[in-house]
């Protein structure tokens, strides 16, 4: 590990996943890397704190197989699925997927899994072909030709409606009526699919743990509770920070900088006058997504599932059912259970209490015994702590106009795209570009 407190080749804003992956990659890469991060632990909105003795994640639950985050963990030497041996890693729920009707779980996991996701990606490519006739009737660009105007010409069935509406609203943080359907056919046509998921046994920050293990061994450098303040510019480019840590500001020098923290905090943290006007325009026009989570746990079990999945619901905000310690028991203390309903909320301003409410009340009625449960927390995800900076159609592209910094995370991902996986796409993609642009120091 290096010891020059005061300079680094690459400063690295906020160890979400985002930050953690571009950071590691890059320290594998021979670069001196140092990661902040302004809270006292890592994962950002990826990662789990503990109440009352249950291991309760601040976003993010599920884990993709197949994709880059995977990719990226295996370039680094990170176990993904889970080891025989010690349990660590990701586990993969059985069955993964049921729907709730009635009192009654039918299993989904042969049609998420199975042939019916080679059906489903055959249909969205066919699809993604055939939409741009549909917007030219309709007289519209084909991004502004909703999923739910592309499903109603087939059949405006409110319980098909509502089983899609679902799973697509949870995945893409949007009400189907606003989701444009080409993210979700290039979704389905181009990426994983979410055919394959699983917990960690140590709630979310369990991978960020484990990337970060190797980050140190390979001579990077992590600093929590320390946020950085503001990117020192000179001559256009970034040479540096202002950090904070315990009360007391430190400066540091870098030769590029990488933010984690979402394209508007990045802005704020260079300063408006470094960038032309129209980046600050397409800024402004990201828009965070909102979604909210409730943590419960239960003395009984709803059975083994991974995600729960439902038709129509009274108030249309529940979306989906986690049941993490059905396949993680360590997440729960001996004979509890521990479960997360998402929900979305109505749009534009909305009342985040009233909102809880709503999502309550689908709960209790769609939950056998959620009066008795206990709840952990009820969060309502917005504003600079979404469940993605950049709602589908809204996003930015990692590089700036400053050319020595980038962005990564759910700000600047593609289109179509969205959650963990999307976020490591974005530092594959950056950790590229400073590899073509910054060669590491003494190397060449
Ligand atoms: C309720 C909810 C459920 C979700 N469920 C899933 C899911 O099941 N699967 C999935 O794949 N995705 C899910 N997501 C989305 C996923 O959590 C995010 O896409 C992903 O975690 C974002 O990672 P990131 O690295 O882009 O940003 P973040 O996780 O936000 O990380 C940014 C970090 O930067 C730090 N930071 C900010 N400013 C500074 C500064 N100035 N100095 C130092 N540090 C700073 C922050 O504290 C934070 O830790 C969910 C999100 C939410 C909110």
């Amino acid at each position: 590990m290096y010891t020059n407190d005061d300079r680094c080749d690459v400063l690295v804003v906020g160890a979400g996943i985002g930050g953690v992956c571009a950071a590691t990659l890059l320290a594998q890469q021979g670069y001196r890397v140092l990661l902040t991060e302004r809270l006292n632990r890592v994962g950002g909105r990826a990662s789990t704190e503990p109440i009352d003795g249950f291991l309760v994640n601040t976003g993010a639950a599920a884990f993709e197989f197949g994709g880059t985050l995977e990719q990226v963990c295996r370039t680094v030497g990170v176990p993904y699925g889970a080891d025989p041996a010690t349990g660590r890693g990701i586990r993969v729920p059985r069955p993964a997927v049921v729907l709730r009707l009635g009192r009654m779980n039918i299993d989904l996991t042969p049609v998420i899994g199975g042939w019916a996701n080679g059906t489903f990606r055959w249909i969205c490519r066919v699809s993604l072909d055939r939409l741009p006739r549909m917007a030219a009737k309709r007289g519209v660009a084909v991004e502004e030709v909703t999923f739910e105007q592309w499903l109603s010409r087939f059949t405006k069935n409110r319980w098909i409606h509502a089983m899609l509406r679902n799973p697509l609203a949870s995945f893409f943080v949007t009400e189907t009526d606003e989701l444009p359907a080409a993210a979700v056919f290039t979704f389905f046509a181009h990426n994983t699919g979410l055919r394959k998921f699983g917990f960690h046994p140590e709630g979310s920050i369990g991978l960020s743990r484990m990337l970060l293990d190797r980050f140190t061994e390979f001579g990077g450098r992590l600093r929590t509770s320390t946020e950085v303040r503001r990117l020192r510019i000179e001559d256009g480019h970034v040479v540096g920070a202002v950090l904070t840590a315990d009360g007391a500001e430190t400066e540091i020098d870098c030769l590029a900088a990488i933010s984690d923290a979402g394209p508007r905090a990045t802005v704020e943290l260079v300063g408006e006058q470094h960038f032309p006007q129209s980046y600050l325009q397409a800024v402004k026009t990201v828009r965070p997504a909102a979604l909210m989570a409730v943590n419960f746990a239960m003395p009984t079990s709803l059975g083994r599932f991974g995600a729960m999945t439902f038709g129509p619901t009274r108030n249309s905000r529940l979306l989906e059912l986690m049941n993490f310690t059905a396949t993680c028991p360590e997440m729960a203390p001996p004979g509890w259970h521990l479960y997360l309903g998402w929900g979305l909320p109505a749009g534009g301003d909305f009342d985040s209490e009233r909102e809880s409410q709503l999502l309550l009340e689908d709960l209790r009625e769609a939950v056998p015994g959620f009066d008795t449960a206990r709840v952990l927390s009820v969060k309502v995800n917005r504003d600079d702590w979404p469940a993605q900076h950049a709602s589908p159609g809204t996003d930015l592209r990692p590089a700036t106009p400053i050319a020595n910094l980038w962005n990564v995370g759910d700000g600047v991902k593609d289109f179509g795209d969205g959650g963990m996986e999307s976020v490591a796409k974005t530092s594959r993609a950056v950790v590229d570009s400073v590899l073509r642009d910054i060669p590491v120091p003494g190397r060449h």
